[in-house]
């Protein structure tokens, strides 16, 4: 029996996993998320000496169901491969008594390749076996990591096209470069005059008009999502925190059964949501530790039981995590209110018309897994340096905000329990931000003299995906106001 799909505001809307795949969001607005979560089918043991490509394997089948083994290996083999930079994928660093997991050896050198690498495989795969005759619009808004991974997995895949919103100036240089010298005929990449929730409600909007839909349709098309509100994007995250299970086992730093710590720096709330499930299917994960940037909606959703998006929104030196909407928490909502939909789609009616939400005393009993902690842009400096000058070791300001909410933590609570800090970017991405941190000096020079001093502070090798902008032409000058996002939709697919 397949394990069925159903959207987190209508239970009677359900679908199989290539189907949850292939529409990304449900017609209804709602999020799919599996009838329950599946148990590891394996003995953890095993983990200590299975390849990231076999504990995907072990994983993944459990949730896509619809997938055959032929198929589902076919699209991990031909997304973690050669693209990443070390045959460990997902590497696993200790410094100063953590183990920080770097997700960024892909294409882009952020952890949405994680996920990126291999969506479109398995887009394209749900298209086939569900003969979908039209062409797949890829829509997607981005604060910055997302955009770039998207594109790269995407570009020039036979049947797709992608379109890619950014926040003009809510985005880091790198960042930016990386994706306006996109190649590649079916990609599109827009700044908008906004945010990054600005430009997320925007893509939201668009999937849920209608009238567009049918406009769509009949000229050939379907939108789907590559946003980590695609359980495609969701699942494959799942895969790491195993995988780092294992790698623990296997160098002796936990024995079988141990409960590990995960640290996440979070923003749309999908990795720290896949720990959560990786948590659901049985790894011993003791606690969840969402760590946010001064955009800390989050961390007083879980002080409070109160989710309030009516404040500022502060352009922080984490930028990918500068977001007030966290989207994938709708899927934690949904399970707390014991996949109830109805009490869900009221609760999340009540964030779109007030801006905010409280849930009841019986829905924060799920609430136990997760501590909340934040971070400001002077602490996120100070821990940069300070790891730096004790360890030798670069991490980046997202990871910098983890790193210092779980050092935080641990003074708090006396809780030593081994940690996992999701390493969510390159350093190089970041590289003014963290230069800045490490010495004040560096302000005045220009972002690839940064890059090559970055280098040679750290001794680490500049990634292929900094030299490749180096010299790269731009190809993407569009930018529009936030009222302009269908126009644009319509002139790239040439539909009026
Ligand atoms: C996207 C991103 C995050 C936030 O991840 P979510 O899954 O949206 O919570 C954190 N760090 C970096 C570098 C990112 O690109």
């Amino acid at each position: 029996m397949d394990l069925m799909y159903r959207s987190t505001r209508n239970a009677k809307n359900q679908v199989t996993a290539s189907q949850a795949v292939l529409k990304g969001l449900a017609e209804d607005g709602g999020l799919f998320v599996p009838e329950r979560i599946p148990g590891l089918e394996l003995s953890l043991g095993a983990l200590a000496d299975m390849s990231y490509q076999e504990t995907a394997y072990a994983v993944m089948k459990q949730f896509l169901t619809d997938y055959t083994e032929r198929e589902l290996k076919d699209c991990i083999r031909s997304a973690y491969d050669e693209k990443f930079d070390t045959p460990e994928i997902a590497p696993l660093r200790e410094a100063d008594g953590a183990y920080y997991l770097e997700l960024f050896h892909g294409a882009t050198i952020a952890f949405k390749d994680m996920a990126l690498s291999i969506l479109p495989y398995l887009m394209t795969t749900a298209a086939k076996k569900n003969r979908e005759d039209k062409e797949i619009v890829i829509l997607t808004a981005t604060s910055g990591d997302t955009g770039k991974a998207a594109l790269a997995g995407f570009a020039d895949v036979p049947g797709t096209r992608i379109i890619v919103f950014y926040p003009k100036n809510g985005v880091s240089a790198v960042q930016e470069r990386q994706m306006v010298t996109q190649k590649g005929a079916n990609t599109c990449v827009i700044g908008i005059h906004g945010n990054f929730d600005d430009a997320q409600t925007g893509v939201k909007k668009l999937f849920g008009d209608v009238a567009l839909g049918k406009v769509l349709a009949d000229a050939g098309y379907r939108f789907s999502s590559a946003n980590s509100i695609n359980i495609g994007r969701l699942v494959p995250q799942i895969v790491y925190y195993v995988y780092a299970y294992g790698r623990l086992l296997k160098a002796g730093k936990i024995r079988l059964g141990d409960s590990i710590n995960v640290v996440v720096p979070t923003g749309n709330f999908g990795n720290i949501l896949a720990a959560y499930y990786a948590k659901c299917m049985g790894l011993p994960i003791g606690r969840l530790i969402c760590a946010s940037n001064e955009n800390k909606v989050l961390y007083d959703f879980f002080r409070t039981g109160v989710y309030d998006r009516n404040r500022d929104f502060i352009l922080t030196s984490s930028p990918s995590m500068d977001i007030l909407i966290s989207s994938n928490l709708e899927r934690l909502i949904y399970r707390m209110a014991g996949d109830d939909a109805k009490e869900n789609a009221r609760l999340m009616e009540e964030l779109s018309s007030k801006g905010s939400y409280e849930i009841s005393d019986s829905m924060k009993a799920v609430m136990k897994d997760f501590t909340g902690g934040f971070a400001t842009m002077e602490e996120v400096a100070v821990e940069i340096a300070r790891l730096y000058k004790e360890t030798g070791y670069v991490i980046d300001t997202h990871t910098a905000v983890a790193s210092r909410v779980y050092r935080a933590y641990k003074e708090q609570s006396g809780d030593v329990t081994p940690a996992v800090i999701a390493s969510t970017a390159s350093p190089y991405k970041f590289a003014r931000s963290v230069m800045e941190a490490i010495d004040p000096k560096y302000a005045g020079m220009d972002d690839f003299a940064l890059i090559d001093e970055l280098s040679r502070i750290s001794g680490t090798k500049v990634p292929q995906a900094i030299e490749e902008i180096r010299s790269a032409a731009v190809l993407h000058d569009k930018v529009i106001e936030k009222t302009q996002m269908e126009a644009a939709v319509r002139e790239f697919l040439g539909i009026h």
